[in-house]
């Protein structure tokens, strides 16, 4: 398929003042240069420990944040440096879903307005077109047109992620940012959530840029996944490939992070226990920024910062093992 969004050199710098005396302005470097493209369809996992920056660049790229530098290619059009005004039609193409669904959602509203309120804003429909077109909405996210008239907090976590998802797809969207939307749910809601964004996703040939923080459900989702490190990309790879052959140290120890479905043949997979924090992107690491909890460091890794480099077909990591 073709390439819908393709991310180029993005950067997202946030200025925070130092200092009472001289007050002068330092950057948490939260995107730090990531590379990467989504083709139509397609589910890009992002993956990596709260902090990395995949929040951020999801958010980057709908432009709730406005980018530092770099280009966010979407449908062959740079949408990086867009006035707002600029961007209205993009407003629809790309939405995002939340992590937490009671927080994103507007707890005085009903469901029925929360969801037909996009209608509205972008003049869609109004009366019984509207209402139709809701209730339809609550019945593709596994809901009861009934729902209509409630308020959000009448709503299990489960379901009030579906509302959110509705909400999502009213303006009839082409790509989806999903950032850690099962997180707040129970183990057991995820797997259907994720499920619904699947068969969503089939019916209406959407693209999904799927955030998360471990490696354990991004899998079953994802076609390809991205693996984030302090605001850098450190390896790129289809999903099976990431997890059969991963290359960089630091998503080997996600990995091992992960409950073995069979604990019996996980003879090899020994979890690798990552020592210390995760420095802080104010005044990250120089060289490879994984050093610091790296157990392979070597001289040259505080030097050179390792660049994304192919490992095998469509697999890249950026790590100075591979030379
Ligand atoms: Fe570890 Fe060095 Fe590779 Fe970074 S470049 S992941 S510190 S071996
Ligand atoms: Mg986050």
């Amino acid at each position: 398929n073709e390439i819908l969004v393709d991310i180029q050199n993005l950067k997202k710098y946030f200025p925070i003042k130092k200092g009472f005396i001289n007050r002068e302005t330092q950057y948490v470097k939260a995107v730090d240069d990531i590379s990467f493209h989504i083709r139509k369809g397609e589910t890009l996992g992002l993956v990596g420990e709260s902090g990395c920056g995949k929040s951020t660049t999801g958010r980057t790229i709908i432009r709730l944040y406005d980018p530092t530098a770099g280009k966010i290619m979407f449908g062959g059009k740079d949408i990086a440096n867009l006035s707002q005004k600029e961007l209205k039609p993009y407003r629809k193409k790309i939405q995002m879903i939340f992590q937490d669904p009671y927080a994103s959602l507007n707890t005085r509203m009903t469901v029925g307005d929360i969801i037909g309120e996009p209608f509205d804003i972008h003049n869609m429909c109004s009366g019984k077109e509207k209402l139709e077109r809701v209730h339809h909405l609550l019945q593709k996210v596994g809901l009861n047109p009934d729902h209509a008239a409630r308020y959000p907090h009448e709503f299990s976590g489960g379901q009030r992620q579906r509302i959110g998802i509705a909400r999502a797809l009213a303006v009839e969207p082409e790509f989806i940012i999903a950032d850690e939307p099962i997180s707040a749910l129970d183990v057991s809601i995820q797997a259907q959530v994720v499920n619904m964004l699947e068969d969503l996703q089939n019916e209406l040939g959407l693209t999904y840029l799927f955030i998360a923080h471990d490696l354990s459900m991004v899998k079953y989702i994802s076609n390809r996944i991205g693996v984030m490190y302090l605001g850098k990309l450190v390896e790129i790879a289809e999903s099976d490939e990431l997890y059969n052959n991963p290359a960089h140290p630091y998503t080997k120890a996600l990995l091992s992070a992960i409950p073995h479905p069979d604990p019996n043949a996980a003879k090899e997979s020994k979890r690798i226990v990552l020592e210390g924090d995760v420095p802080s992107p104010l005044n990250p690491p120089s060289g490879c920024r994984f050093r610091t909890r790296c157990k392979y460091a070597m001289p040259k890794c505080a030097e050179v910062e390792p660049i994304l480099k192919e490992v095998s077909s469509g697999h890249s990591s950026a790590c100075h093992l591979h030379e």
